[in-house]
């Protein structure tokens, strides 16, 4: 690559440059983050569904994580087991230390599971058991999550229901039998009397779930339940739908016949709902499948034991023990600068950028509130990598080498783990589908700086790509 008056990071050996390395990372993730998101990414289409397993995990993390939005909230988990002992391994970004809320949140789960195993509960009424207790601990982080399906279009959610109704529409000339998927059928059938109102129905549910009363959090959890009970029922009924099953088959007539844009309105629609609706479908797998295999494995002795507190299940956060602070950085330089620097790259297809432009672009809010020069910054080494990095150390091997997190793998994470498949016998680790989308202050993992380096490479690309998209739409 050749750069007018700036030598890439990436190209500097890694050893000697693991800390102006990090710098590059945070300020080129920076930059994909702000930037880049203006326009669609090819994941933004991508629709993979997890297995059993990867849902059930992804569950035991979401019944902890009280706000995904703060950092070192994030948490990952996996599980080993071995016949008569299950132990489930979680961790936070860094390896920060659990806090109170994890704590109590781990008891009530263990609680809960206590309940189901020691009284042999049926899947029905484990599954019950699950719900309530999700929301007892993760009610306002369900409802952070509610409220933002209803702002996919532009903050307002009267658009985003017209649009979504615009788009049945649509959907209703490719499809004239409407929607068929069991369960809006079933409840059509049982409520109104005939299958043919399952599209309306479809249309309830979605409206139901954008235009939601604001609510006061209330203290009670029989209140909670009855609030959250029915929203979690609807997520799963409109994932479920043939509709959005039309959308994710990239070549029925339905998604064949839509423009781009509807594509990644419904496909950022859809990932909204599956983000509520994952509490219920992880819980309902747990709750069946899943209890069944942990039955299997602890065997009648390690149920007893952990019926009478003496193990079978046991819980272990990998987290730091010692003090030290975690490291700060500071931003180098203006995101002006970095951004002046970015567009005198002789490899942007844009090529005729006369200062003037340049300096009008560098100016733009979106760049000049990316960071501020000087700024102090912690990055974090992200929970799944974490996790990985510790069993990896540790020569622990876990179930169907999976981990389970609150959200996806970020763009960086999931680039990380690519790159390390091309070393021989590496593990390969299983986790939910990336979104494509850097997350903040992504921190090296120790140990491998060649690693991070083809990192950094594929970054430098994305990176360029953002700036060059961003030049074009401020383009006169
Ligand atoms: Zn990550």
């Amino acid at each position: 690559m050749t750069v007018k008056g700036r030598k890439k990071i990436s190209h500097i050996a890694p050893k000697q440059n693991l800390q102006n390395m990090q710098v590059d990372f945070l300020v080129g993730l920076r930059i994909m983050e702000q930037l880049g998101k203006r326009r669609p990414s090819p994941h933004d289409t991508v629709h993979e569904r997890d297995d059993e397993l990867i849902k059930i995990l992804n569950w035991f993390t979401l019944c902890l994580v009280s706000d995904s939005s703060l950092p070192y909230h994030d948490i990952a988990c996996t599980m080993s087991a071995v016949p008569g002992l299950v132990t489930v391994y979680f961790t936070k970004g860094s390896a920060h230390p659990p806090n109170k809320h994890d704590h109590e949140s781990v008891s009530l789960f263990l609680g809960t599971l206590h309940k189901v195993l020691a009284d042999d509960l049926d899947s029905t009424a484990a599954l019950q058991n699950f719900l309530s207790m999700l929301a007892v601990k993760t009610f306002p982080e369900v409802y952070r999550k509610l409220a933002l399906i209803g702002t996919t279009e532009g903050n307002d959610p009267r658009r985003t229901y017209d649009r979504f109704c615009g788009l049945v529409d649509t959907w209703r000339k490719c499809r004239p039998q409407g929607e068929e998927s069991s369960g809006l059928v079933v409840i059509a059938q049982n409520v109104r009397g005939s299958a043919e109102y399952a599209t309306e129905l479809l249309m309830e549910c979605v409206l139901n779930l954008m235009c939601l009363e604001p609510v006061a959090h209330p203290a009670d959890v029989d209140a909670k339940n009855a609030y959250m009970l029915p929203v979690l029922e609807a997520c799963t009924l409109v994932t479920a739908s043939t509709f959005f099953h039309d959308l994710v088959q990239s070549d029925s007539a339905f998604r064949v016949s839509l423009e781009i844009n509807d594509v990644l309105f419904l496909h950022e629609l859809l990932k909204r709902i599956i983000a509520v609706a994952r509490y219920r479908s992880g819980c309902a797998a747990f709750a069946g499948r899943g209890i069944q295999n942990l039955k299997d494995i602890l065997g009648k002795e390690g149920i007893a034991n952990f019926v009478t507190g003496k193990g079978g299940i046991v819980v272990s956060w990998i987290s730091r023990r010692h003090s030290r602070p975690y490291r700060l950085y500071h931003w180098p330089t203006s995101p002006h600068a970095e951004i002046m620097q970015l567009l005198e790259l002789e490899t942007l297809a844009i090529d005729d950028l006369d200062d003037e432009l340049r300096e009008y672009i560098a100016r733009t809010e979106p760049v000049t509130k990316m960071w501020k020069k000087g700024g102090a910054v912690t990055p974090v080494l992200h929970c799944e990598l974490q996790m990985i990095l510790y069993l990896e150390k540790h020569g622990i091997s876990v179930v169907g080498n999976s981990i389970g997190m609150n959200q996806p793998p970020c763009w960086a994470c999931h680039c990380y783990m690519k790159k390390r498949k091309s070393v021989p016998e590496s593990v390969q680790w299983t986790m939910s589908h990336t979104t494509g989308r850097p997350r903040g202050y992504w921190r090296i993992p120790p140990g491998n700086p060649d690693m991070a380096v083809l990192v950094l490479r594929a970054l430098d690309k994305k990176v360029e790509h953002a700036v060059e998209e961003y030049a074009y739409e401020c383009y006169p």
